[in-house]
């Protein structure tokens, strides 16, 4: 069973990628569509694990995009490199295997910062991406391509990755649901890597209900991926009655002035709040009360310390993960060059952007012989403070004893970024800001935690997005909360929007 767009579909897609150039290639003739074949899932039978039919309704027959760094037989695989601008993969990841194998069609690929690196789509190295709600700001990264094809209504659902934000934050700059999975939940297997201890792919879709469909799709072990897991013994099921998601749920709020308290003396205050997403915080807060949920505010002082542990760790692991990229294995090879170091040089001078260099430098720079203690093994300590404080709130993995400490809440509210979608103009905000601005995100990939960000309201025109924090494979619950917000208040959608599949999917829990 392959999708069959119509033409309606194929002239709004066309109308709408002129004006924001969502795809890095888009491919309605269905050439692809069974594009399942090449290197093989080893277990077939957790390749299409059983879902119900409202849940498969929500996936099946439905054309879906994927971030450009995710592997799609036969498609293009630029990582929003110009060093693999012509590079097409010879299989396809399992996430996608998975949703082929539910019915669902790749209709093309997504732009996304070089190798995941930005938080803008300004990185990558093929094209510009223009916010669907206002042409002249970014679509947020470094997933942006998926979350403005999703705004749009180009497509129901997109594939992202997530290493410290990449999915939640376009989500919220595009005004879509945004999940990063637990750490290992989803495999990945045909994911491009960037930072492996700290990534996976996630879910950018226009419901709560979808993206949970998605989820229970793509999620659990993979024989191609050893860090993949199903969820323990004791996890909240996905599909179930979790009283606690339905408004009986403690709630805890890392408030602005929370954050702001941990970031004091810190370099990190340009991360502070401007005031819509001050307000987007405590709508958010009073509208869960609203719902039943009780609310506590929480402090985190560890918070402090994400972001320099953060890029300390995601640098360094990048600068060993990219080494492939040499124009010998992989990458545009150098028309001349005297010897193999001249060509490698050669290859990665002119295929890799500044800011792919800057992070391959830092990171060869923080693993140094004799400078690991200094940085590395120090980001690695901060990361296990963040994780035990994480861990003291909510509670550690559900069946290991050792972690028996009674959680003291349920998700934690906080904010995604601390703007709306900025422009792209001289009143952008700096590279510096926003790798500060990381600090609401990057936590939960430093605890390997899952969270989901939602949209609240639109301000000026621009969607303002909160995030929801769980324990480790929790997905269930914190979906949960997001439905019962969303039951009670819409997402909203660009001018121009209108979902060619069908009407609003119906939700189901
Ligand atoms: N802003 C983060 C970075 O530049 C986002 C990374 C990501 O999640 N891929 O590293």
């Amino acid at each position: 069973m392959s999708y069959k767009p119509t033409e309606k579909l194929i002239t709004y897609c066309k109308k709408w990628e002129t004006k924001i150039g969502a795809f890095t290639e888009l491919q309605f003739a269905g050439e692809h569509a069974s594009a399942s074949g090449g290197l093989q899932l080893t277990s077939l039978s957790n390749n299409k694990p059983e879902l119900s039919s409202q849940a498969k309704s929500l996936i099946a027959n439905l054309p879906f995009a994927v971030k450009d760094n995710i592997a799609v037989k036969d498609f293009l695989l630029t990582c929003g490199s110009k060093l693999l601008a012509d590079f097409r993969s010879p299989y396809s990841a399992t996430a996608v295997q998975k949703l082929q194998a539910q019915g669902a069609t790749v209709i093309g690929k997504t732009n996304m910062d070089e190798f995941g690196m930005g938080s803008s789509t300004g990185n990558s190295g093929i094209q510009k991406t223009n916010n669907p709600w206002d042409y002249s700001r970014v679509p947020g990264g470094s997933s942006g391509g998926s979350a403005a094809a999703v705004a749009a209504g180009m497509v129901p659902f997109a594939l992202g990755s997530d290493t410290g934000g990449s999915v939640r934050q376009p989500a919220a700059f595009c005004g879509v649901v945004g999940l990063k999975p637990t750490y290992g939940a989803v495999s990945r297997f045909g994911l491009a890597a960037y930072a492996s201890s700290l990534e996976g792919i996630g879910i950018l879709a226009d419901s709560a209900a979808r993206t949970r469909a998605v989820f229970a799709a793509i999620r659990g072990k993979d024989p191609m991926d050893d860090t993949s897991s199903d969820p323990p013994d004791g996890a909240p099921p996905l599909y179930g009655n979790n009283t606690a998601g339905h408004g009986t749920g403690i709630i805890g709020v890392l408030s602005a002035e929370a954050v702001a308290k941990a970031l004091a003396d810190s370099a990190a205050e340009t991360a502070e709040l401007e005031p819509e997403i001050r307000s987007g915080l405590l709508l958010a807060k009073e509208r869960f009360a609203a719902l039943g949920f009780k609310l506590v505010d929480v402090t985190m002082p560890a918070l402090k310390y994400c972001v320099p542990a953060y890029y300390t760790i995601a640098a360094a692991e990048a600068s060993a993960n990219l080494a492939r990229f040499d124009g010998i294995r992989y990458g545009k090879r150098p028309d001349c060059a005297d010897n193999h170091n001249d060509l490698v040089n050669k290859a990665r001078d002119a295929g890799f952007g500044d800011e792919v260099k800057l992070r391959i430098l830092l990171g060869t720079f923080v693993l140094r012989s004799g400078f690991q203690d200094r940085y590395y093994l120090r980001a690695q300590r901060i990361r296990a403070e963040i994780k035990n404080g994480f861990e003291a709130l909510l509670g550690g993995s559900y069946n290991a004893a050792q972690h028996n400490c009674t959680p003291r809440m349920d998700a934690i509210l906080l904010p995604v970024f601390p703007t709306r979608a900025f422009d792209r103009g001289p009143a952008s905000l700096s590279p510096f800001a926003q790798k500060a601005a990381d600090i609401y995100t990057c936590c939960a990939n430093l605890a390997g935690l899952p969270a989901v960000s939602f949209p609240v309201s639109v301000e000026g025109g621009l969607p303002v997005g909160m995030q929801l924090m769980g324990r480790a494979f929790s997905e269930g619950m914190l979906l949960d909360m997001v439905d019962s917000y969303e039951s009670a208040h819409p997402f909203p959608h660009p001018p121009g929007f209108k979902a060619f599949w069908n009407s609003a999917p119906e939700r189901i829990r």
